[in-house]
């Protein structure tokens, strides 16, 4: 089997990789789609983020889709030729945050293509996976497996909204509209958001916001004062998704925020950012975090198989694994790529 393997910055290889070997509960998955993250463009650019750092060979990806080749004796929600996305969060199921129904808190989480435990979990850009029963997740015969691919981002987006709660009828800010921020944008449509406006400082992403239904799409580089009209009389928006991780994107959120707003943070950044604290108090905002996601998975199979939401004007290209390194860095490029994906 071939899969796609991280050595260090820069070094990504195709190679030939063992399949593990199956228990009664595993179901063998020939994967054909697999999304580019930015947390695998962060291993293939600098070999990790913050303090998360590869220590050795790691199959990347996260974002997967296939068919069931083969189920363990106890499977029994799924069998072979089942098409299915992949869920890469596997929780332990009995530690205290998993039996809060917290599970994406789990405190001995396995996520396929992360390096933040030793050894690394190894991740989906191969050829064939042995993972648990409860990580496939059927998906509708039709629906293309390439769109399948989007559950697990999509995932994260259905959990970020869950932190604002309802967003219906609500003016709705998406800050950074790369992969994440773009979803956002759909999730909020979907939601029933009154007004949905999308910043970002490249040109390309914000033509795919317009397209997926933000009613305003601005280039807050070449239009620095773009967002200053909404903090008139205190602030316009109910909702801000901050996607980018920029300090100065959630600045001038806070300005255009409403009193009483929820900004959900969903970028990180590289981690560190300043908070205009001022506004934060006396606007009485509800700053929150978002982290993965647990039972929204299943939610995101449901939006993506019923067409309930639409990912297509997000995939730019559809990359053979063995041009591995051109997709990824094509993915690195903001100007031509939202979304990448690699054919297996
Ligand atoms: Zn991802
Ligand atoms: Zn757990």
């Amino acid at each position: 089997m071939k899969a796609a393997i991280v050595h260090s910055p820069r070094d990504l290889r195709i190679e030939e990789a063992d399949v593990a070997a199956m228990g009664p509960g595993d179901v063998k998955i020939r994967i054909r789609a697999g999304g580019i993250c930015g947390s695998d463009l962060h291993y293939f650019l600098h070999g990790g983020f913050g303090t998360v750092r590869i220590q050795q060979p790691m199959i990347l990806g996260h974002e997967a889709s296939g068919e069931i080749l083969e189920t363990g004796a106890a499977v029994t929600q799924v069998r072979p030729g089942d098409r299915v996305a992949v869920n890469p969060s596997l929780a332990c199921g009995h530690c205290r945050y998993c039996l809060e129904g917290k599970a994406n808190h789990c405190l001995d989480m396995r996520f396929n293509g992360s390096a933040m435990r030793m050894p690394h979990m190894q991740g989906l850009f191969r050829e064939i996976v042995v993972c648990a029963e409860a990580q496939a997740v059927k998906v509708a015969p039709d629906v293309p497996l390439e769109l399948v691919a989007f559950a697990e981002p999509l995932s994260v987006c259905l959990h970020a909204s869950r932190q604002a709660g309802s967003l219906q009828g609500k003016r709705v800010l998406v800050t950074g509209v790369g992969p994440i921020g773009a979803l956002c944008v759909l999730v909020a449509r979907h939601a029933g958001a009154r007004e949905v406006v999308a910043t970002d400082v490249t040109d390309a992403p914000l033509a795919v916001a317009r397209q997926i239904g933000a009613d305003l799409a601005l280039n807050t580089a070449s239009d620095p004062k773009a967002l200053d009209r909404f903090g008139a009389d205190k602030g316009h928006f109910d909702v801000v998704f901050e996607a980018s991780g920029a300090g100065p994107a959630l600045a001038a959120a806070l300005t255009a925020a409403r009193p009483g707003a929820t900004i959900v943070q969903v970028g990180i950044g590289n981690g560190e950012m300043s908070v205009p604290m001022n506004l934060v108090v006396a606007k009485e905002i509800t700053l929150r975090g978002t982290f993965r996601f647990h039972e929204e998975f299943a939610a995101a199979v449901h939006f993506l198989s019923s067409g309930a939401i639409d990912v297509r004007p997000l995939l730019t290209e559809i990359v053979p694994l063995s041009d591995a390194v051109r997709a990824f860095e094509l993915a690195a490029d903001r100007s031509r790529a939202m979304k990448v994906q690699l054919a297996l």
